[in-house]
């Protein structure tokens, strides 16, 4: 069934029922966890609670200091962000989830490496991801490579929302939730509804999952949480920015690593700094992307990289070179909630700067004829030149080490017996690879654990 908040408000029809799962957000995570329990569980009474609606895509402004937020990187409506992305795809790499900057070798996911690979694996082409077509092309250059893939056509996941499956309450905003021995209860604002479940899974977004834990812990509620603490620290994204133009660059190279076309599918590669570098010399595995100017996927993909440099001369042979990058987990990168506001801090550290001054450098070297000539391609003023960051990690991570890790190892909050979080805002590190694949996984897992326990 399907309901609309604002109509049967006050009369709360679902308070007195006890649903298995209460699912709040609509977006990717929400529905790969809810068709996940489906799956497993038939008869699963699941309730999925969305803040938006079918019509309207709503927007929030964010407050932050260094980095920008992008207005349209939070979007409220069912369906969530899948609403507005591009649909490119990749995994993380296994020391993506290892610290380099440190002197320990460790890892900081609290998962093997091989059960993330075997989710990507079961999410395949239901959700087209692909998985399976991702593959390293072999060249030889003193880089590390990785395969991405994406559909000329971005995929909405409102589409896999069957409402005979399910119920789904919509201009909904939950405000807080608490828990009592056998269930979580999640309320509206001014408690003016409640909703019950043995489970609910808080699946809101990168930012909206911590501004909602703060938000209950701020009214007293969800008193047992341990690591309070650490709520909306070590939170990351993956700023990017143009790095320049390659004017006379080594095109029978970088051609095989451009961006192609087949059918509804494009593929390319990044090249990031090599894996001894990056652990000798404690740098990241931020990546570039070659772009050929003159290209029709360019296009495609400038409709959503909106800043154009449209000044720079455009030539048949130049490439644009983006670069997008991974920030390491910076306790001092921060989310905080006050009075319905979010503020966020998001800074660069100098292993970030770093790693961007050494790939770049490397790159020109490598990839141009005449580095020295390459004029438009600097990294000054990178503060300057970063887009906004679209791609919300962290704030209630898990973590090999316990006093690190606001949820467990199987996303239940820790110190609470039914609740859990699903999504970006859990990541230990933010790796540099676009999210919501490896975010899908997670719900994948967690709807697994859910029905076996
Ligand atoms: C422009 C853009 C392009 C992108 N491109 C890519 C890409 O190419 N590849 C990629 O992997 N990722 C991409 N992303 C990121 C991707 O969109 C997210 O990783 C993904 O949508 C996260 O899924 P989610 O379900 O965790 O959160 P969301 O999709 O953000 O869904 C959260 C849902 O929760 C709802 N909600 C929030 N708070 C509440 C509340 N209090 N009560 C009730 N409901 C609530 C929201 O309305 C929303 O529907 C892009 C993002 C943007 C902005």
């Amino acid at each position: 069934m399907k309901f609309n908040f604002l109509h049967f408000k006050k009369k709360n029809l679902l308070k007195d029922k006890i649903y298995d799962f209460i699912i709040i957000g609509s977006g990717p995570s929400a529905i790969t966890l809810y068709k996940k329990l489906l799956s497993k569980k038939k008869n699963s009474k699941i309730l999925v609670i969305e803040r938006g609606n079918f019509e309207k895509k709503l927007f929030k402004k964010v407050k932050s200091k260094h980095l920008k937020i992008k207005l349209k990187s939070r979007v409220f409506t069912v369906g969530g962000t899948s609403s507005l992305w591009s649909n490119i795809s990749s995994y993380f790499e296994e020391f993506e989830m290892q610290p380099r900057w440190t002197k320990k070798k460790s890892n900081l996911w609290p998962m093997r490496y091989e059960s993330l690979i075997r989710e990507y694996g079961k999410l395949n082409n239901e959700y087209e991801f692909f998985f399976n077509m991702l593959r390293k092309k072999k060249i030889n250059i003193p880089f590390e490579l990785r395969p991405f893939i994406a559909t000329t056509k971005p995929i909405n996941f409102k589409r896999f929302i069957n409402k005979n499956e399910i119920d789904l309450i919509y201009n909904c905003k939950i405000n807080s939730i608490n828990e009592s021995s056998k269930t979580s209860i999640a309320y509206t604002s001014n408690n003016d509804a409640k909703f019950v479940a043995k489970k609910i899974i808080i699946c809101c977004g990168g930012i909206e999952s911590i501004n909602l834990i703060q938000n209950s812990v701020s009214k007293g509620k969800l008193k047992n949480i341990k690591n309070k603490t650490i709520i909306g620290k070590y939170f990351m994204d993956h700023p990017k920015f143009n790095l320049g133009y390659l004017k006379y660059p080594k095109v029978h190279i970088i051609n095989k690593l451009e961006l192609t076309q087949k059918n509804n599918k494009i593929f390319y590669h990044g090249v990031s700094l090599p894996k001894d570098i990056q652990r000798k010399k404690k740098l990241l595995n931020s990546y570039v992307r070659f772009e050929k100017t003159n290209n029709r996927i360019f296009r495609f993909l400038e409709k959503f990289n909106i800043p154009l440099m449209k000044k720079i001369m455009i030539r048949n042979n130049t490439y644009r070179v983006r670069l997008f990058c991974e920030m390491i987990p910076n306790v001092k990168n921060s989310i905080i909630s006050k009075k319905n506001n979010t503020y966020v801090k998001l800074k660069l550290s100098k292993i970030d700067i770093d790693t961007i001054r050494e790939l770049s450098t490397r790159i020109k070297n490598f990839f141009s004829l005449k580095p020295k000539l390459e004029l438009n391609f600097n990294i000054n003023n990178i503060q300057k030149k970063i887009e906004c960051a679209s791609h919300h990690m962290g704030g209630l991570r898990f973590d090999n080490k316990n006093k690190l890790s606001f949820v467990d190892k199987n996303l239940k909050i820790r110190g609470l017996k039914n609740t859990y979080v699903c999504g970006s805002a859990v990541f230990p590190s933010s790796g540099s690879v676009n999210p919501t694949m490896t975010i899908c996984a997670l719900s994948s897992r967690l709807g697994e654990h859910l029905t076996k326990n």
